[in-house]
């Protein structure tokens, strides 16, 4: 798998003060680039810009640009739409090598969620979920991760509305099977002096990668982790899940408990609902029991419609006496509101394509 060469949206605020260093630029000027890069989320590098010294303007025009060490991520948007409620966006994204990715923005009151995408397309084979059915194609770098962050401040200051607020990790791609690039790119999003995504505001989802769960506890990363899990019976999650057959679920329910002894953090748990697949009272409360031990909430999301996948959304009925269930058995849970599902921005909705119209 090749990845396009490096930009400067690759690299975190110390490794930038490396390069200038290296380069005899003293690394302050690092901080100047930084804001322009990350807190403003220009979409260019104009060097008349007053906060840009000499050394600095040196370097960006020696090694910034086209052919040069750093190149400079700016997704070109293919599509722009938004659902008919105004409350969700979704931008088509294409990459600088021709690659395409879906960026979701989730409005709230007060509020903006960005939904960013770590892989384009995925290799876990959901088989609910379009961008599974489509394959693999490769890993993001964290500076494309990146972009897409900055794509969705800049979107909302156009519109005149404040920043986002959250980041989940849950588009296009599972991320700790790119979990190098992902620790990088949240590093830079959350820091103080660019996006200033405060760790708290940010949410990792895995389908279940059990090395990668781990890793986060040893390495106590700070951002909240979600886990799709979806069933707790082996055949039934194999059959939704096919990559997961590597992770068996009590291997995965012990890295849950690993990760919260670890860390002292809550896990939040993904359960989409299938009607007659996993949506009855009955695997509510051995949901319950498998998470024993484990300080976890659960989310509840009806499944949304995906061409090619024959599950149906449950009723509200059904849908509600499985989070009562559960609610009985001493676990908060949520059942979710379905959202952007007439632009198809809705879980498991992304594509990665321009489809008629957008
Ligand atoms: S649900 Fe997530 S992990 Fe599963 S195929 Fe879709 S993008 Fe990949």
């Amino acid at each position: 798998m090749i990845l396009p060469p490096a930009t400067l949206h690759d690299l975190t605020l110390p490794a930038l003060e490396r390069e200038l260093e290296a380069a005899d630029v003293r690394p302050v000027h690092a901080k100047a680039l930084w804001r322009v890069l990350h807190r403003e989320a220009a979409a260019r590098l104009d060097l008349d810009r007053p906060e840009f010294l000499p050394p600095l303007r040196r370097w960006i025009a020696e090694t910034v640009g086209e052919g040069k060490r750093w190149g400079f991520d700016l997704p070109e948007p293919v599509a722009d739409l938004k659902s008919t409620d105004g409350q969700t966006r979704k931008f088509l994204l294409r990459l600088g090598d021709g690659e395409t990715v879906e960026t979701v923005i989730m409005g709230y009151p007060g509020r903006s969620t960005a939904c960013v995408s770590t892989q384009a397309g995925c290799a876990m084979g959901c088989t609910f979920c379009a961008t599974g059915r489509g394959g693999f194609r490769r890993h993001l770098r964290p500076g494309e991760i990146v972009a897409q962050v900055l794509h969705c401040q800049r979107a909302l200051r156009a519109g005149g509305e404040p920043g986002l607020r959250n980041l989940v990790l849950m588009g296009m791609g599972e991320p700790l099977q790119n979990a190098d690039a992902v620790l990088a790119a949240l590093e830079i999003v959350s820091s103080r002096a660019g996006v200033n995504l405060g760790p708290g505001h940010i949410t990792l989802s895995t389908v279940g990668v059990v090395p990668g769960i781990l890793r986060m506890a040893r390495e106590n990363w700070p951002y909240s982790l979600a886990v799709s899990l979806h069933s707790v019976r082996e055949e039934e999650r194999r059959a939704l899940i096919p990559a997961t057959r590597r992770w068996p679920v009590a291997e995965l329910l012990a890295a849950c408990r690993t990760y919260g002894e670890l860390t002292g953090r809550r896990i939040f748990v993904e359960w989409t609902l299938i009607a007659g697949v996993n949506d009855t009272p009955e695997e509510a409360r051995e949901l319950a029991q498998a998470l024993a031990g484990i300080n976890a909430h659960v989310n509840l999301i009806p499944l949304n419609p995906v061409a090619g996948y024959e599950g149906e959304v449950p009723g509200h009925a059904a849908a509600q006496a499985f989070k009562v269930a559960l609610q009985q058995a001493g676990f908060p849970a949520t059942l979710r509101q379905r959202r952007g599902i007439d632009i198809a921005a809705g879980c498991g909705q992304l594509k990665g394509k321009v489809e008629g119209g957008c």
